[in-house]
């Protein structure tokens, strides 16, 4: 069955189709749409269900789309709903390791390094049943970046479920504690309840 996903990433492709496996993923661009709707909402439920409702709106179809990030408790929370473009304010590109070695460096000297990873994902059946259901990870931010499996700032987040570091932990084992992991696991179970509607309203075009 097909599962379209509000984004034009590839690897965020890869990561579903791991995370749905009985499910083939499909991408705006697969099906020549282009798909850039703006981010502005303040939290991580309001730009999931930004992306979702804007594919939605452009293919009629059951749709996922996912927002995550890192929120870090000595920073009243932030990056949060930036930590994409975490350190990018002037308009500079900078890469995955630039992030979180800026991260590290501002963080030097403070002793509460309590964070979390949140992920809000959003599915919808059609214009009358939308779902969203958000999972976190505790953990903290280490002093050194460690590790080369994972992405972004797994060299420096501490998985308290996990007990290790992010880029220290295998895929299943990521696949398995973490925030995305978690709200993929919930999604799962709703896809199951409304699998014949998501067919019906797949087969209807
Ligand atoms: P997105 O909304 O999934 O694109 O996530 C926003 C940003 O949060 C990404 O660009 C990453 O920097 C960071 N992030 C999200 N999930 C993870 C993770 O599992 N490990 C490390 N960094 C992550």
């Amino acid at each position: 069955m097909r599962l379209y996903l509000a984004s034009n990433n590839e690897h965020k492709r890869e990561e579903f189709s791991l995370l749905f496996p009985d499910y083939e993923i499909v991408l705006p661009k697969d099906e020549g749409l282009s798909f850039d709707p703006v981010e502005d909402g303040s939290t991580f439920i309001e730009n999931a269900l930004i992306k979702a409702e804007a594919l939605y709106d452009l293919i009629g179809m059951p749709c996922i789309a996912d927002d995550s990030g890192l929120c870090v408790k000595a920073f009243g929370g932030k990056p949060g709903i930036h930590t994409a473009r975490y350190g990018e304010e002037g308009g500079n590109k900078l890469s995955d390791r630039e992030k979180y070695t800026l991260l590290l460096k501002n963080m030097e000297g403070i002793k509460e390094r309590d964070a979390e990873f949140v992920c809000t994902m959003v599915l919808i059946v059609d214009k009358h049943n939308k779902y969203v259901v958000e999972k976190s990870v505790k953990g903290h931010i280490t002093e050194k970046a460690e590790g080369l499996n994972g992405f972004g700032y797994d060299p420096v987040f501490y998985n308290d479920e996990a007990l290790n570091v992010s880029a220290l932990l295998s895929s299943e084992e990521k696949n398995t504690f973490s925030h995305r992991a978690k709200a993929a696991a919930a999604i799962k179970e709703i896809l199951e309840k409304e699998k014949d509607a998501i067919w019906r309203e797949m087969n209807r075009r």
